[in-house]
């Protein structure tokens, strides 16, 4: 069995693929996600720090849920927050357009160095029976 520790209440639980917090706190999060995608809804154009400052919800839950695109629904322009990568501002996901982009490129073709590598370590290449 996998067991973890609760990123936000730091109880020991069984692990579940991908959740980083235990049922009980997952549980709440969704409450606090519920109030907060219901605000939103409502006050579009709000900010981050307007719609914590009016749900009672952490701020850095409400950039949570955008980074986690659960927002992307109902958030507006003004729900703005730095792409985890260069800093430009973004209002939905991790990171912006740009950076997507160059790391789904990234992603998708090996790096040179590891193709040096491959070439200099070549067995039999230096080697002479
Ligand atoms: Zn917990
Ligand atoms: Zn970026």
């Amino acid at each position: 069995m996998d067991f973890a520790n609760c990123k936000r209440c730091g109880r020991i639980y069984r692990r579940i693929a991908g959740e980083l917090v235990c049922p009980a706190c997952r549980r709440e999060e969704e409450e606090l996600y519920q109030k907060v995608r219901d605000y939103v809804a409502e006050h579009r154009g709000a900010t981050i720090m307007e719609v914590a400052e009016a749900t009672g919800v952490d701020a850095d839950l409400v950039l949570q849920f955008l980074r986690e695109g659960r927002l992307a629904v109902v958030s507006g322009e003004n729900m703005r927050y730095p792409c985890e990568r260069c800093g430009r501002e973004i209002t939905t996901g991790r990171f912006c357009e740009r950076c997507t982009a160059e790391l789904a490129r990234a992603f998708a073709s090996p790096k040179p160095d590891q193709e040096q590598g491959k070439f200099h370590t070549r067995p039999g290449w230096s080697r002479r029976p």
